[in-house]
């Protein structure tokens, strides 16, 4: 077996966060469970490559101000990188290496042919206009228009960005190679060649997989307490989605804080609200709470929907939960984990739970490319069935190798990667 060289890049590089190094260490936590070589496994710890940009943005008033924006690909190795496009102050270089390498590991699992990628630009969508945020979104495309494409990397919403940052991003791509380009992007309008059912995937696929694990705990969904942190796309949908089953929702909450009333909210009416008011901030119908003492909360499935670094060893003794489903990206750290597997708390991973996102954005690209669409009823039924395929292929190695849900969600994705890998091998 081929040996790997010491040192290989292992003096602190700019994207070493503490976020990528707690990608690192899970992706090193299952490596022992995974069995591949060196080359590979050494291969797959360094994002392929990334850059950094500065966005200048002419504001509604006539001032100028300039963005850092950022772009990271992780693994061309299954295909082109696919991930998605944050707007938040917290965006950096090693948060889009932390999120590109979780989108290898989603996409390998789900067995989507594409590796992991994820950019975005560092601001306060709260501080802009709509005519700013389109001027910002055109300007970061058009710097980022020799790096992505329909067979080099495709893009997608994440925090903060939607179907109208999308539509942006695809028209100025199109106007920049002179032709309609819808594959580009995904999660776009319907109108511009988007998919329905896409904006509901993630949090329907988080629900598909909350239901796999009931079944397995020998758990009926409908008789669930839930409480739910986060209330947007992922979030917003998942709460609907369980409010539907007959699941009770006892807590749901968003930036503002949270919301909780022990006979079960009233998931519709507190859509209303933030549909009219732009967030749940100053809904009074149920008892307030912080979002820290809604993590505490006594329930059956806790669904963590917000964003990273939620469930830390300041707050895992105390979750009184039976479950945990990561709708986020990144949300539970290390340590927390390690309390959870303690106790006896399983996690099921957001490479996992949050695919649905991902699987349905491959099927928007695949029918932009044949330019033959599908029905919603058609596009529910085959996610379902990629999200049934990978739970039970995670569970499987779970059982076998006696190791957390985490660890063999990213054995059986490295797996996927590694063998590909040894295939091609390494160029030249
Ligand atoms: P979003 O912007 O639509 O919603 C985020 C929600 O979290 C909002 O309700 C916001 O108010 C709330 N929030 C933000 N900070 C919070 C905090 N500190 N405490 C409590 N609530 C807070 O974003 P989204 O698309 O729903 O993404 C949420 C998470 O899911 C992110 O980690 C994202 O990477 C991940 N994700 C999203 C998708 C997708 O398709 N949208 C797919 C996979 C993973």
């Amino acid at each position: 077996m081929a040996r790997v060289q010491e040192p290989t890049v292992r003096q602190p590089l700019e994207w070493d966060s503490p976020l990528f190094l707690m990608a690192r260490a899970q992706f090193e936590q299952s490596l022992p469970f995974a069995d591949v070589s060196p080359m590979v496994a050494e291969r797959l710890s360094f994002p392929e490559r990334a850059v950094i940009m500065s966005v200048p943005l002419r504001r509604d008033d006539g001032t100028w101000q300039i963005f850092a924006g950022y772009r990271v690909q992780h693994s061309t190795v299954l295909g082109p990188t696919k991930g998605g496009v944050r707007y938040d102050p917290e965006v950096s270089l090693g948060e889009c290496a932390a999120l590109a390498s979780w989108m290898t590991w989603k996409c390998a699992l789900l067995r989507l042919p594409y590796g992991g990628a994820k950019g975005g630009i560092r601001c306060d969508v709260r501080e802009h206009s709509p005519a700013e945020l389109q001027r910002l979104t055109r300007r970061f495309t058009s710097e980022l228009v020799t790096m992505i494409g329909p067979k080099t990397d495709i893009p997608a919403p994440d925090m903060a960005t939607n179907e109208q940052t999308m539509a942006w991003m695809m028209d100025t791509y199109s106007m920049l190679k002179g032709h309609a380009v819808p594959e580009v992007v995904t999660g776009k309008p319907i109108s511009v060649g988007g998919s329905v059912f896409r904006r509901e995937a993630t949090g329907a696929g988080v629900v598909m997989s909350a239901e796999r694990a009931c079944e397995r705990l020998g758990w009926n969904l409908n008789e669930r307490r839930i409480v739910m942190q986060g209330f947007g796309n992922v979030g917003g949908v998942a709460a609907s989605e369980l409010h539907e089953r007959g699941a009770t929702v006892l807590a749901v909450s968003d930036i503002s804080g949270g919301l909780h009333s022990e006979d079960g909210l009233d998931v519709p009416a507190l859509h209303e609200y933030a549909a009219e008011h732009g967030s749940l901030e100053g809904y009074d119908r149920c008892e307030r709470m912080t979002n820290e003492e809604l993590l505490e909360l006594p329930c059956d499935i806790l669904f963590v929907c917000a964003r990273e670094d939620q469930l830390t060893s300041a707050n895992a003794a105390r979750i009184e939960a039976r479950l945990i489903v990561e709708g986020a990206n990144g949300p539970t750290t290390l340590e927390a984990d390690a309390i959870f597997a303690e106790r006896g708390i399983p996690v099921i991973p957001d490479i996992l739970a949050n695919a649905g996102g991902v699987t349905v954005s491959y099927f928007e690209w695949v029918q932009d490319l044949g330019r033959l669409f599908w029905d919603r009823d058609e596009i529910r039924n085959r996610l379902a069935e990629k999200m049934h395929d990978a739970f039970d292929r995670v569970w499987s190695v779970a059982e076998e190798k006696k190791i957390t849900l985490r660890q063999a969600a990213m054995v059986a994705a490295i797996r996927e990667v590694a063998g590909a890998l040894e295939a091609r091998g390494i160029y030249p």
